[in-house]
Formats: C-alpha cells, structure tokens, sequence
C-alpha cells in the first residue's frame, strides 16, 4: 500500500502535464462543484449545467491520464470546456462571470502548446466582445467596461504566452542537452538505454523486429597518439556525420564509449541488419579519412530476441563486435539466429 502511494507520487513529480491535471481534478470536485449545486438549487440551469459539466469533463480527464499516461489529449480536451462553459458562463452572469477568464487563460496555458493556448484564448475573448456588441448590456455594464476587460484579457494572455513559449523552448534545449553527447552530436548513453527499453517494450507489445549495430574505430588509438587528441577528435565528428548520412530517418545513432557508437534499427530483420551493417562498412571504409589514410571500423550486430532484456541483446552484439576485432578488424559479424549455431561473418 505505501509502495503503491510511493510509486504514485513518483509518476507525479515526475510528470508535470499529470500532476497539473490531477490538480485541476481537485479543483474541479472541490471548488467548482459547490458552485454547481448552488446554481442548480437557485434553478440557474445553463451556469449548473456548466458547472457540472466542467467537474465531471475534469474527473473523467485525470482518470483517461492516469490510465494512459497520455496527457496530450485530455489537456487539449479540458481546455476546450473549461473555454467553452467559462464563455457560457460569462454571457449568463455577466461581470461576476468575466473573474473566472482569468485564470482560464492560465489555465489554457498549463494545459495545451502556447500557440494553441492563445489561439483558444483569443477566441474567448472575441465571442464575449462579439456577443457583448450583438446584444448590448448582456456581458458588459458599458464600452468602457468591455474595453477595459478585452484590454486586460489580451495583455495577460500575450504576456502568459511570452512565458510560456519561453519556458517550452528552454526545456526543449535542455532535453536536447540532456541526451546528446557534446563532440559528435549524436545522442549518449542515457539516450541509449531509454530507447534500447522503448525498443524491447515495441516489440513485446507490436512484435516489431529491431537490430542492434555496435561499431567501433579500428587503431584509433595511433591517431590521437601519432596526431594529438584534436585530430581524432575530428575524425569521431566526421564518422556520426558520415553514419547519420547513410542510415534511415528512423534510425538511431549513440556514442556510448570514446570511439564506440551503437546503432538502433527498427523493423529491421537480420538479412536487413546484415546488408545496413555491408553498407556502412563500405561507407566508413571508403568516406572516412584520419590525419594518416582511411580509418576502418569493426562492427557487431544482434537481433532483438522475444522475450529478451536490453542488456543481453546489447551484450550480444558487443561480443559479436570483440569477436570482429579478434578476427582482423574491418569487418562485421552479426549474431545467429538461436537455432543457427555458426555467426554470419561479412
Ligand atoms: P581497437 O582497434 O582494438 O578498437 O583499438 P583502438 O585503439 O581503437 O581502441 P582502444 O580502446 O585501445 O583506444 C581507444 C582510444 O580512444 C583511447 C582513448 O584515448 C580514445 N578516446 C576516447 N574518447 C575520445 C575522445 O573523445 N576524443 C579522442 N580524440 N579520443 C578519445
Ligand atoms: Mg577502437
Ligand atoms: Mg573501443
């Protein structure tokens, strides 16, 4: 029981979307819903049924994330009737209504991407105005009121849409920051790890067949050695640009050591991830020059077996590559299918 609360507070902290949802959901039951029952007795039909209907929308909200970690949709979801019933609300009750768009605008910008969120925000704002105007004294008490209000209203929502766009841009330069290796570009070991799990998970659930390539630079210890560190610095950037330049969009290239880097194919089968790995030694073999001549890698590759965690397909494939140095280098041998004993040597 502790453990399941612990595991629960865990998935919040570290999920921002889903801790503001279930948030909302408090507020939703706890302080909307008491307006509902107020406007319902007082026989107000059209504000209780919004009311009611942003507290159950809310419930429902926090229940489809929790269940599918998926807060993209119920967030696009809450903000389109937190907008739509905050209008309804404003149109039927006036001045004492307009206090609630404020923090919708907020709200919107919690809950969906800043475009997105202003465009929703604009919209509230033009059909209050809009309707205003069509029927005078319905949602204003006068002109100047509803200057003033549309005035406020924009300056808060560009002002929250300044924030919020800042704030996006910066966490995604941080997540960038977060999994790509400084040198080369090419994504690190933590990056590795996350997808190699995703991988495993792709395939249990969809049978999905991926491959694994880990290739590692042949002497490349005489370059920095003969050259100075600068020089085989350059030829670890020249090899990601020359791999990122022969692989598929889809795939996926990680430094995880000095000079070794592990390639992620999917839906990929072995007589793909045999020729991938005949071209890409074609590739370095003929494309990448060191200080001293052309630079060979070493390669091995492993199929993702069913049933098979990450490390062991990972620890495969490296034996594969060990296997490739010990046989003379420049070369790839890719790990058998379990029923065939012999490895496929290229
Ligand atoms: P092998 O063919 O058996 O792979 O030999 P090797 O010389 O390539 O391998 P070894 O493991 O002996 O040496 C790897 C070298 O890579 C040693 C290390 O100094 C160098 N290295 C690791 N990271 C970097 C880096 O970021 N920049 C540079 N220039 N060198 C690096
Ligand atoms: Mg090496
Ligand atoms: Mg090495």
């Amino acid at each position: 029981m502790a453990k399941q609360a612990l595991r629960l507070l865990k998935r919040l902290r570290n999920d921002f979307q889903l801790s503001i949802i279930t948030l909302m959901g408090l507020f939703g039951v706890l302080g909307i819903s008491p307006y509902a029952i107020y406007r319902l007795s007082q026989g107000n039909y059209l504000v209780g049924s919004a009311d009611t209907i942003i507290v159950s929308s809310t419930v429902l909200a926090v229940l489809y994330a929790w269940r599918t970690g998926d807060t993209v949709k119920p967030g696009i979801g809450l903000a389109m009737v937190f907008s739509l019933c905050a209008t309804l609300i404003a149109i039927n009750l006036g001045v004492n209504g307009l206090f609630w768009i404020y923090p919708l605008i907020l709200f919107n910008f919690f809950m969906v991407s800043p475009g997105k969120a202003l465009l929703i925000t604009t919209l509230v704002l033009t059909v209050l105005v809009s309707y205003s105007l069509a029927v005078p004294g319905t949602v204003f008490e006068s002109h100047y009121q509803m200057v003033s209000f549309l005035v406020t209203g924009l300056m808060a929502s560009a002002l929250t849409f300044i924030f919020a766009y800042r704030t996006s841009s910066q966490r995604d330069q941080l997540q960038a920051l977060a999994i790509r290796d400084p040198l080369t570009g090419a994504r690190n070991r933590r990056a590795m790890n996350a997808e190699l799990k995703i991988a495993v998970a792709s395939h249990r659930r969809h049978g999905i067949s991926h491959g694994v390539l880990v290739m590692d630079l042949d002497h490349f210890k005489r370059i920095n050695d003969s050259y100075g560190h600068q020089a085989g610095d350059k030829v670890l950037v020249d090899f990601v640009e020359l791999i990122m330049c022969s692989t598929r969009v889809e795939d996926r290239l990680f430094r995880f050591g000095g000079e070794e880097f592990l390639l992620l194919l999917p839906n990929t089968d072995r007589p793909g991830l045999i020729a991938a790995a005949a071209h890409l030694q074609r590739q370095v073999a003929q494309g990448l020059q060191g200080p001293g001549g052309a630079v060979t890698m070493s390669v091995g590759g492993a199929i993702l077996r069913p049933g098979e965690h990450w490390e062991s397909w990972l620890q495969r494939a490296d034996s594969r590559l060990y296997q490739a140095k010990s046989a003379g280098r420049n070369c790839t041998i890719i790990d058998p299918e379990p029923q065939t004993p012999e490895a496929a040597s290229l």
